[in-house]
């Protein structure tokens, strides 16, 4: 924690207020960094998100009855205080989520860029009318909102979980509860100021903290029409399960295993850099980091060497340092987690290279998260390290024969997030975007995220429920088509209703 900054005390943002939940458990805020405890966070009462959502229902009516021009220029007075203030979002990023400063400073500005893009929402938004149908009568579909969404993020990305969530959600008439993780709320503390400072109306947007049974409620709650997460699979199939059970729409991303596929003419540099990013980015926990390199016959063990080499290069140390490259994982229990991993690769055979485990820390650090940079080789697809989600800085090295066998691999994983191929052949590339059975696919990029105007997420485990987030999927998520079919008055017919119509118009406005 930087050492001007005050012990954290995190509350929830119900109704445009900030709430002290009292009378709950807190658990501690962690700097992952060193190790230190710099904050608090309460383990709020179902009934506080009962609250935020009675709050956030409330606000609807009013919220999707303002103009969608009005809707995108608070949308906009967002994005211009995240542009002045993105500084201080990043360093509540790099503090309790631990990700290196300068990617902090990045993913805040992926999320501006991700609220610009929402501003397509009234070019996208637009329905649709078939004159004609018969005599006098036209069908038209109408894209509404639907009400209050419950939305809950991973600990890894905080401020773009935000960035899928909310601008599309709110961007289309709707309003909004959001449950950050518990060990990265402190960004969604300086959001909450900025809603108040743009005068966001009350409701529109409530935060609230806690684990799993904080949500509970959204389930049965007739006031909530759906439910988005981020987050593990087995969390997703989870609120799969029971968002169906309560009739909600849901968009739940969820876990990944990706592979990084190395054929004979890739560019060696271009690679390099990748691969040191994809792997070894926020230390290896991102949705879409490479985790299993495939490495054809003719460069495997070239690449196993060069691998080594820039691996070992790789600087770590706080997130707050901007001379190092990687920053610690998230937690004590998440580096105990992927040390276990490492020792079942070993014991299962896999062969270990480089060994990051309680590597020696750099001078000014005494305590912290820290996982070095790993790499197996011999991988097989029976092995543990190959088949589950590591989330860590490990590497697994597999040599596949052609581009046929890497993709037969992809194909056969649970997971389906994202998936990259380096060449420099038209022919493997097109082949591999036809046939890579992944949501995600990059060409000579080691992150296949997709620019904000496009959807975002996988397929098979990695991604359940209804729509990608971002993009017209998006804007399909929280929307629902009404359809209207409307006989008009034949020609000759009075239609003039002046007082009726007055009386209409009272009507709706009471
Ligand atoms: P997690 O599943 O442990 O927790 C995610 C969130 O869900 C947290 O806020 C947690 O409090 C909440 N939660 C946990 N159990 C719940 C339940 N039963 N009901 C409701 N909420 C529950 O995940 P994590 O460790 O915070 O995040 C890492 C995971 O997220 C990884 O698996 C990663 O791949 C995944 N992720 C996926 C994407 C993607 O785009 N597919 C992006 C980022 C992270």
């Amino acid at each position: 924690m930087p050492a001007d900054m005050d012990f954290i005390r995190i509350k929830n943002f119900i109704d445009g207020e900030w709430v002290e939940e009292k009378e709950v458990e807190y658990v501690p805020l962690f700097n992952p960094s060193t190790g230190a405890t710099i904050g608090e966070v309460p383990l709020s009462k179902p009934e506080t998100s009962t609250a935020a959502v009675a709050s956030a229902a409330a606000a609807f009516n009013g919220w999707r009855s303002t103009s969608v021009g009005k809707r995108m220029s608070y949308l906009y007075d967002i994005r211009q205080a995240m542009i002045e203030n993105t500084e201080e979002l990043a360093v509540s990023i790099a503090v309790d989520q631990a990700k290196h400063i300068s990617e902090a400073r990045g993913e805040v500005q992926r999320v501006i860029q991700i609220i610009e893009s929402a501003n397509c929402i009234p070019a996208l938004m637009q329905g649709e009318t078939l004159d004609n149908i018969a005599g006098n009568i036209n069908g038209r579909v109408i894209k509404e909102p639907l009400g209050v969404f419950g939305g809950v993020a991973p600990f890894n990305f905080p401020a773009l979980v935000f960035g899928w969530f909310i601008p599309y959600a709110i961007g289309t008439g709707n309003t909004f509860v959001f449950k950050p993780s518990t060990q990265s709320p402190y960004f969604m503390q300086k959001m909450g100021d900025i809603f108040n400072q743009v005068k966001l109306p009350k409701g529109v947007v409530n935060i609230i903290h806690g684990n799993r049974t904080v949500v509970q409620p959204w389930y049965e709650d007739p006031n909530v029409s759906g439910i988005c997460l981020v987050g593990s699979t087995p969390t997703a199939k989870k609120m799969a399960e029971a968002a169906g059970r309560g009739g909600k729409r849901s968009m739940l991303l969820g876990g990944a295993k990706n592979f990084l596929v190395a054929m004979e003419d890739l560019e060696w540099d271009l690679f390099l850099e990748n691969f040191l990013h994809s792997c070894y980015g926020s230390a290896g926990q991102r949705c879409l980091a490479g985790s299993i390199v495939a490495a054809v016959p003719e460069i495997h063990d070239e690449l196993v060497e060069r691998i080594k080499a820039v691996s070992n290069e790789v600087k770590f140390g706080s997130a707050l340092d901007p001379d190092v490259y990687m920053g610690p994982v998230i937690s004590a229990e998440a580096k105990d987690k992927i040390e276990n991993y490492i020792e079942i690769g070993v014991n299962e055979g896999a062969n270990l290279i480089m060994d990051g485990r309680n590597p020696e820390l750099p001078e000014d650090i005494k305590e912290g998260y820290y996982v070095a940079p790993t790499i197996f080789t011999g991988v097989t697809p029976e092995m543990t390290i190959y088949k589950e989600e590591i989330f860590g800085p490990v590497v697994s090295v597999v040599k596949v024969g052609c581009i046929n066998t890497a993709l037969d691999l992809i194909r056969k994983q649970k997971f389906g997030n994202g998936a990259c191929l380096f060449t420099r052949n038209l022919g493997y590339t097109e082949h591999f975007i036809k046939e890579a059975n992944v949501g995600m696919v990059g060409i000579n990029v080691g992150i296949p995220a997709p620019h904000p105007y496009l959807p975002f997420g996988g397929i098979k485990d990695s991604h359940l429920g209804t729509n990608k987030v971002q993009g017209k999927d998006g804007i399909d998520f929280f929307t629902q088509n009404k359809i209207a079919t409307i006989r008009y008055s034949p020609p000759g017919v009075d239609t003039n209703v002046g007082a009726k119509d007055g009386a209409i118009r009272s009507c709706v406005a009471s």
